[in-house]
């Protein structure tokens, strides 16, 4: 495989972006080796600068819900570019994205659109600490909510441990206020909260985890999360920035059935564009200002390109039996790899939920980050370094979900399995 026009921009941005990327998993750190700068999309394909073609399966870690450079969401924002890429001022885009969003997602009466996941769950942590005039908040191992400094701790071990911040540069007085417990582990928060009494503004959860891999809520765990913030008086927020719109219109808060205080958005409703969004009860987001005392702003918010994309890609997710498809190639990719796995006696645990999928190289069970992080990376990275070569391009790290898209077809599919099989044997 010819890589040389890759190596040489990796070598040119090296010298002007830190780590030559703008965000850290491009750069290949946990895998090795130096990454392909891509060309182009189309569909489930991405090609790299050299022209090699891969079968993508990181869609842009999630927004390409529809593959790249769908028609629809072309035309729509190439159509929206040409009558003018902001205003600063209000525009029927964004009532039509917030009608679309709050009739499709349960919990939502009102929602305020951003630019980025990270936005919204750093928006989402001020209104609850303003709803509730708390100031704690519990996550979860493993929990990847961006990269606002509260969210930036992971905290090694012990239930009660105070956030020690995994980023440097984050004043201790942020963390200090973030408590952490293990992911699927109900008694630790209700611990949290009998020793923190009255001051937990809220818990903030990936309701299907998907930043230490795919990890699933067990049962009961979602509902027990539910009471346990209202026994309390606190806020529950589901991170919906991956599974909004992936597992269904009404996101994991409807395939559970458990409904959140707040719920924070991204990646697909922006269709590719940069979008995030937080939302609520109309009687919560009344504290949003100019309506209440929570100030939250942004210049480029509700942009009208970002809001086209968006628009664009959730008209065809609400086509009839797109879930369905997406559920049969998430099931056709599972079952296919578990196949393999097996013929190659390789001890992996595969966790899906529909077009979301991990390969973990550890025997499992997986319920959370302990048992996440026992996996074997180097095997991971080589299964990465061969599958690349071999035309398909899934995450570069192990605790990242692959992507599917609409436009991944049964032959794109029944390649990678191939070829994993093919790695696997070597
Ligand atoms: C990607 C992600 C974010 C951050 O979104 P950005 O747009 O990258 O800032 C927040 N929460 C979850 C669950 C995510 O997967």
């Amino acid at each position: 495989m010819k890589t040389t026009r890759s190596s040489e921009l990796f070598s040119r941005a090296r010298r002007r972006l830190p780590g030559g990327v703008n965000s850290p998993a491009r750069s290949w750190g946990s895998v090795g080796g130096e990454p392909l700068f891509f060309a182009r999309g189309q569909g489930a394909h991405v090609w790299d600068a050299d022209g090699n073609e891969l079968i993508d399966y990181v869609c842009s870690w999630g927004p390409l819900i529809l593959g790249h450079a769908h028609p629809a969401v072309v035309k729509a924002v190439t159509e929206a570019a040409g009558l003018g890429t902001s205003y600063g001022a209000p525009t029927e885009a964004e009532v039509q994205m917030a009608e679309l969003v709050c009739s499709a997602m349960p919990s939502l009466e009102m929602v305020r659109f951003v630019n980025s996941g990270t936005e919204a769950t750093m928006s989402a942590l001020r209104l609850a600490r303003a709803a509730t005039g708390r100031h704690r908040i519990v996550k979860f191992e493993g929990a990847y909510h961006g990269h606002e400094d509260a969210l930036l701790v992971k905290a090694g071990s012990g239930l009660a441990t105070h956030g020690v911040p995994t980023s440097a540069g984050i004043h201790p007085g942020y963390a200090a206020d973030t408590l952490v417990a293990p992911y699927n582990d109900l008694t630790a928060v209700e611990k949290l909260f009998r020793d923190n009494p009255k001051e937990i503004a809220a818990v903030i959860v990936e309701p299907i985890a998907g930043n230490m891999g795919v990890v699933l809520p067990v049962a009961g765990y979602l509902e027990g999360l539910r009471a346990v913030t209202r026994k309390h008086g606190a806020l529950l927020i589901f991170d919906e920035v991956i599974s909004g719109f992936r597992l269904g219109l009404g996101g994991a808060q409807a395939a559970y059935r458990v409904m959140p205080d707040i719920t924070t958005l991204g990646k697909i409703i922006g269709g590719g564009l940069p979008v995030g969004a937080y939302g609520g009860s109309a009687e919560v987001m009344s504290r949003v200002a100019p309506l209440g005392p929570m100030y939250q702003a942004g210049t480029l918010s509700g942009n009208p390109l970002a809001m086209a994309a968006g628009l664009a890609t959730l008209r065809e997710l609400q086509k009839p039996g797109t879930y369905e498809r997406l559920e049969a190639k998430g099931s056709r990719l599972e079952t296919g790899l578990r196949k393999t796995l097996a013929r190659r006696q390789v001890p992996a645990t595969i966790t899906r939920a529909g077009s979301l999928l991990t390969l973990f190289f550890n025997p499992g069970p997986v319920t959370g980050w302990d048992s996440a992080s026992r996996s074997d990376t180097r095997a991971f990275s080589k299964l990465f370094h061969a599958l690349a070569r071999s035309g398909v391009y899934i995450p570069p790290s192990q605790y990242e979900a692959w992507f599917l898209s609409l436009a991944h077809s049964e032959a794109d599919i029944d390649a990678t399995i191939a070829a994993v099989d093919r790695a696997l044997a070597a």
